[in-house]
């Protein structure tokens, strides 16, 4: 697959589910309305649409949502899938959680095939951690986290930074991470659907956590890349590394290798745009793949060179309406 700008795509992450048990401030109101489960693709449409896209070329699936752990059955859908590994059409197979549901599921996930997760913690302060996600317990995702280490499988944290509610933390998060084991990434806040508050109050810009992190560690570029949109430095302290993700900049846009499909069957060509292409029912006209395989040719070949974000007082309205929890991080 490859777009009008000549951009591979090889990478298709996946919102299993919309619905999640946090409720973070940054992407969701605390009175969600969900979708009608009616709506949502089975478990097997999910595989029959990664298993069409994988046959297109794409090498590395994330499963996200919303929380993905909590779609009833999902390890069905991780072992079906685990096939592409096993044949070597696949290379990669991931997944985003919020590390609620780990410590049941961990070694599950490492047995079929699952090499590496990422786990989004944005304090290590419990009270701070149940007031950022209000609802989750630390604790749990502490034991999640364990679980997942126990598993073998290697952990990249990720962290919104948050003006005035976690900015005094990134030191202890970077030390933390260092103990650990785990790699760390730190994410801007994106204006993406309604929450309850103003998002322009807690934006912090990451050349300025960049900075203050620098007057504590020791940080050298380095041109590792993940074919994410994440740029990377090493910390000569802790011999881990710390991505940054700036998506409101658009020097990731040019190398975009991605797609994102929703629980509905909905493909998103790119995050930051409202264009997509409705796969369901292509997918649910045919039980041969022809049809699915047309639109899905004819969705690559609109996606856009790159999103129109902007985060400021003039533009404090989502510049997407959905959230994140629906095309998944
Ligand atoms: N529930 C899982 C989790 O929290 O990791 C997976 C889905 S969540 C939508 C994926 C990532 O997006 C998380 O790291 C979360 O912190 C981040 N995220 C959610 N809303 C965001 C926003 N408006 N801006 C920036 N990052 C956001
Ligand atoms: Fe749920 Fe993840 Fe969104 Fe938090 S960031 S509300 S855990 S989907």
């Amino acid at each position: 697959m490859i777009d009008p700008f000549g951009r591979t795509i090889t990478y298709l992450r996946v919102s299993v589910t919309d619905r999640c048990d946090f409720r973070c401030i940054y992407c969701m109101c605390e009175d969600m309305t969900f979708l009608p489960k009616a709506e949502l693709l089975t478990l097997e449409e999910l595989d029959r649409m990664c298993s069409a896209f994988v046959r297109k070329g794409v090498r590395r699936l994330r499963l996200t949502g919303g929380e993905p752990l909590v779609r009833r059955n999902i390890m069905s859908l991780f072992r079906s899938l685990s096939r592409h590994l096993k044949s070597g059409a696949l290379d990669d197979l991931t997944l985003t959680s919020n590390g609620s549901q780990l410590s049941r599921y961990a070694h599950e996930l490492a047995g079929y095939g699952v090499t590496r997760i990422n786990v989004s913690i944005d304090s290590l302060d419990a009270g701070k951690f149940a007031a950022i996600t209000r609802r989750g317990r630390l604790d749990t995702v502490m034991e999640g986290l364990a679980a997942a280490k126990d598993a073998g499988l290697a952990i990249k944290i990720n962290t919104v930074a948050l003006k005035g509610v976690n900015d005094d933390e990134f030191h202890d998060l970077v030390a933390w991470c260092g103990d650990q084991g785990f790699d760390l990434t730190f994410i801007e806040t994106m204006p993406m659907g309604e929450i309850d508050e103003d998002r322009t109050d807690r934006y912090l810009p990451m050349p300025v956590v960049r900075r203050r992190l620098a007057e504590r560690w020791t940080l050298r570029d380095t041109d590792y890349k993940t074919g994410g949109p994440a740029r990377y430095v090493d910390v000569a302290e802790t011999g881990r590394r710390i991505g940054f993700i700036t998506p409101l900049t658009h020097n990731f846009c040019e190398s975009c290798n991605r797609v994102r499909l929703t629980c509905t069957g909905t493909l998103y060509m790119c995050l930051g745009q409202d264009d997509a292409a409705d796969l369901r029912a292509p997918l649910r006209a045919s039980e041969s793949d022809h049809l699915l395989d047309a639109a899905i040719d004819e969705a690559i070949a609109r996606k856009p060179k790159g999103h129109d974000f902007i985060i400021d007082r003039d533009h404090n309205r989502p510049a997407v309406a959905r959230h994140m929890s629906v095309t998944g991080g």
